[in-house]
């Protein structure tokens, strides 16, 4: 049975919870709830003080291989497919390296990094902009640093899209429903009016999954607590040179890029 709008938005919205509590859904949005699950695998932390992940450029052979990961989202979240390009809907995308970096673009790299497509995402910020300026906190920030979405509060008044300086969000001009190619029924769909964003799969680390990103990505997306010194992420920050989307704006993404050298 698909789950329905209006008891999802009740789980995520911050009215109407009380009667949800037990509820596996309202977990989904819930800081500080992960440990209680008892679907947790082997392997995937429990929770986390601050959710991050890196992507491995290198790591990513053809084109093939990150569309998996673009696909993997795309299918699990209901994202709808819509060729008019403004009212796209974007969680996970390619972009060139000039576009990915503007900042850092001299118009003389390599010709493989030229070449190269970028996946990109919501950064989930540790100082996210787009939190700020939301007039209805139907966008906030976790405990465990993931930046999501409550669309029963959205009004769609979009200043949260013109604050993100990574393009990350995504307005639905129109009802998204009609244009999902296979629709998930474990996972609720959107209405017009709304925006909407990758939220480093907080329902599936919720039960214990990794991003189902980086569940298709065969290494190439690294996802841990950047806490925990232990992590995978760390040990990744510790041994590879890494770099962040516009770092000089002070929005400290959560999203570490792997480019070259060793
Ligand atoms: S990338 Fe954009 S939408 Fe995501 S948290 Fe940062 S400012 Fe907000
Ligand atoms: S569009 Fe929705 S999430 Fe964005 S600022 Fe307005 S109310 Fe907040
Ligand atoms: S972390 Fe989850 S929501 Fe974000 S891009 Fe990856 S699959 Fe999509």
């Amino acid at each position: 049975m698909s789950v329905d709008r209006r008891q999802f938005l009740k789980a995520a919205g911050a009215t109407g919870l009380l009667g949800l509590l037990g509820s596996p859904l309202f977990k989904i949005f819930a800081p500080g709830e992960l440990e209680a699950s008892p679907e947790l695998k082997e392997g995937m932390a429990k929770s986390a003080k601050r959710w991050a992940m890196v992507v491995d450029m290198k790591a990513f052979p053809t084109e093939e291989s990150y569309n998996k990961c673009i696909e993997a989202c795309n299918n699990i979240h209901n994202i709808p497919h819509i060729e008019n390009e403004k009212h796209e809907i974007k969680w996970i995308w390619a972009e060139k390296y000039e576009n990915a970096f503007p900042d850092s673009y001299n118009g003389y790299v390599s010709e493989s990094i030229e070449k190269m497509k970028f996946l990109v995402l919501c950064n989930n910020c540790e100082n996210p902009p787009c939190v700020r300026v939301c007039p209805t906190k139907a966008t906030f920030k976790r405990e465990d640093g993931i930046v999501v979405m409550d669309y029963h509060r959205c009004i769609g008044c979009r200043f949260c899209m013109a604050a993100c300086p990574y393009g990350a969000r995504s307005f639905n001009w129109r009802d998204p429903r009609p244009f999902i190619k296979n629709l998930n029924p474990s996972y609720p769909t959107r209405t017009k009016g709304v925006v909407e964003k990758c939220n480093f799969c907080a329902d599936r680390l919720y039960r214990g999954e990794l991003p189902a990103c980086v569940e298709a990505s065969n290494g190439a997306l690294i996802f841990g607590d950047l806490k925990d010194e232990n992590s995978n992420v760390r040990k990744t920050l510790r041994s590879k040179f890494t770099i962040t989307r516009k770092p000089e704006l002070g929005t400290f993404p959560g999203v570490y890029y792997i480019i070259g050298g060793s």
